[in-house]
């Protein structure tokens, strides 16, 4: 992803690793420590994160299907509707920038949308934290 490695590329930015990779199934995104709570768009319970982890645990974190039960209210819920705290995503493709030290550190809407427009594709940012 040339643009997205030239937005990190500016005098005075430093970047270590700019990378994209495909995926053969739809990929869990997640967000490392960033994420510490998800909640039912069902039923607004809290889920366990406990239970994600599960669930990759037993599945991987590519999926043919994103339908789930949920443990909170037993409904059959997609796994991007529920909400999480920190933003993960699913996706078939993924740009990430290492440890970025950009002056602003996220892309800003207009730089997302940008990405979007080039890959053609509605995308969304995942701030992760390892
Ligand atoms: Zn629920």
């Amino acid at each position: 992803m040339t643009y997205v490695a030239r937005l990190f590329s500016d005098p005075g930015d430093a970047v270590e690793h700019v990378d994209h990779e495909f995926y053969d199934r739809v990929t869990l995104i997640d967000a490392g420590e960033n994420t510490t709570r998800i909640t039912c768009s069902g039923c607004d319970g809290d889920i366990d994160l406990e239970w994600l982890y599960d669930l990759i645990e037993e599945n991987g974190e590519s999926f043919d299907n994103l339908d789930v039960t949920v443990p909170c209210c037993g409904a059959v819920v997609s796994l991007d509707a529920l909400r999480y705290d920190w933003p993960v995503g699913f996706a078939r493709f993924e740009v990430s920038a290492m440890n970025p030290t950009r002056a602003k550190y996220e892309l800003d809407d207009q730089e997302l949308a940008d990405v979007a427009v080039l890959l053609g594709h509605p995308v969304t940012q995942i701030l992760a934290h390892y």
